[in-house]
């Protein structure tokens, strides 16, 4: 097959590492802003041939599907620059953690658009932290537009690269993964902003050498790529707050139990939230 990926960071990266390396050969041509990385996209075996300018793809009239791995901002910019150079049966996919904004968009600009979402992260960004096999055994979420066929090729691509695929509308998308990926990154961001707070500098550089697994996993989302948070708050902005507001909720009942020295209350509010997490951890 023929694949594009434009935008070649964390994610464009590690599509096309594994792409690459797949028996049946792919053809990936890629597109980023920078040179530098188009050249490092090269050299790390990413793609094929990388550049600034669609137009001096080779065979970018022959692609059969364009995967758009670029910043949240970027992906509706990023899909009307490619369409002048492919045919019209091309695929055209994105990656972009929120749906609403991009699905029906995306298909008004090209009714063989499909909206995808791999949910597979690190707390590193840019070309230098593509890996190999990032999608395995994750889950990866596409948006039913117009085109079954179209979604039907878009499955197959994130199959061979080990992932899950579900479908779902963009709005459930965007509130489901605001309970599980955008209010994580917000509520660890605000652990690592409260932990400033302490006015002892003593206390703080103990703290900072203490620290271990604990606030290893709950700072790790907070810790991550800011743009990338920034993104979830702005473009999934009502679902968030939503969430948000029952989170501030579940916190202050909490606090008023500790307050309030309910040592009972606050030991099965505990062993509710352990009976919670294999629902949503598996592992
Ligand atoms: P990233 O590592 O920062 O990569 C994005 C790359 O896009 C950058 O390296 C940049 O390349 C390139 N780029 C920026 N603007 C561009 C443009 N206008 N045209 C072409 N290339 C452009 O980010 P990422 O983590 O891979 O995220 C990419 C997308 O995946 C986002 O939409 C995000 O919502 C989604 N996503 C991220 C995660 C995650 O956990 N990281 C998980 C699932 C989905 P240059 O170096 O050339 O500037």
């Amino acid at each position: 097959m023929n694949i594009g990926i434009v935008g070649l960071g964390l994610i464009g990266g590690s599509l096309g590492l594994d792409l690459r390396s797949q028996p049946n050969l792919h053809y990936v041509w890629g597109i980023s802003r920078n040179q530098t990385t188009c050249d490092r996209a090269v050299a790390l075996g990413a793609v094929d041939v990388a550049s600034q300018n669609f137009a001096s793809i080779p065979q970018i009239d022959r692609t059969d599907v364009v995967f758009i791995c670029t910043p949240i901002s970027a992906i509706l910019p990023a899909i009307a620059s490619v369409i002048p150079h492919i045919s019209q049966t091309a695929i055209i996919t994105d990656v972009g953690s929120v749906k609403s904004s991009i699905s029906l968009q995306g298909q008004m600009l090209w009714s063989r658009f499909v909206g995808g979402h791999p949910m597979a992260g690190t707390a590193f960004s840019g070309i230098e932290a593509a890996e190999r096999s990032l999608f395995q055994q994750r889950v990866c979420v596409l948006t039913p537009g117009i085109d079954r066929a179209a979604l039907e090729m878009v499955r197959s691509i994130w199959e061979s690269v080990g992932a899950t695929v579900y479908e779902s509308s963009p709005e459930a998308h965007d509130r489901a993964v605001a309970w599980i990926s955008h209010l994580p990154v917000i509520v660890s961001a605000g652990l690592l902003l409260a932990s400033q707070r302490e006015g002892n500098n003593e206390i703080s550089q103990l703290a900072q050498k203490l620290a271990s697994s604990g606030f290893r996993d709950t700072s790790r989302v907070g810790g991550g790529n800011p743009e990338l948070g920034r993104m979830m708050a702005e473009y999934n902005q009502t679902a968030l707050l939503d969430h948000l507001y029952s989170y501030q909720q579940t916190l202050q009942d909490l606090i008023t139990m500790i307050e309030q020295g309910q040592w009972q209350e606050i030991q099965t509010a505990l062993e509710v939230a352990q009976h919670l997490r294999p629902l949503y951890v598996r592992e």
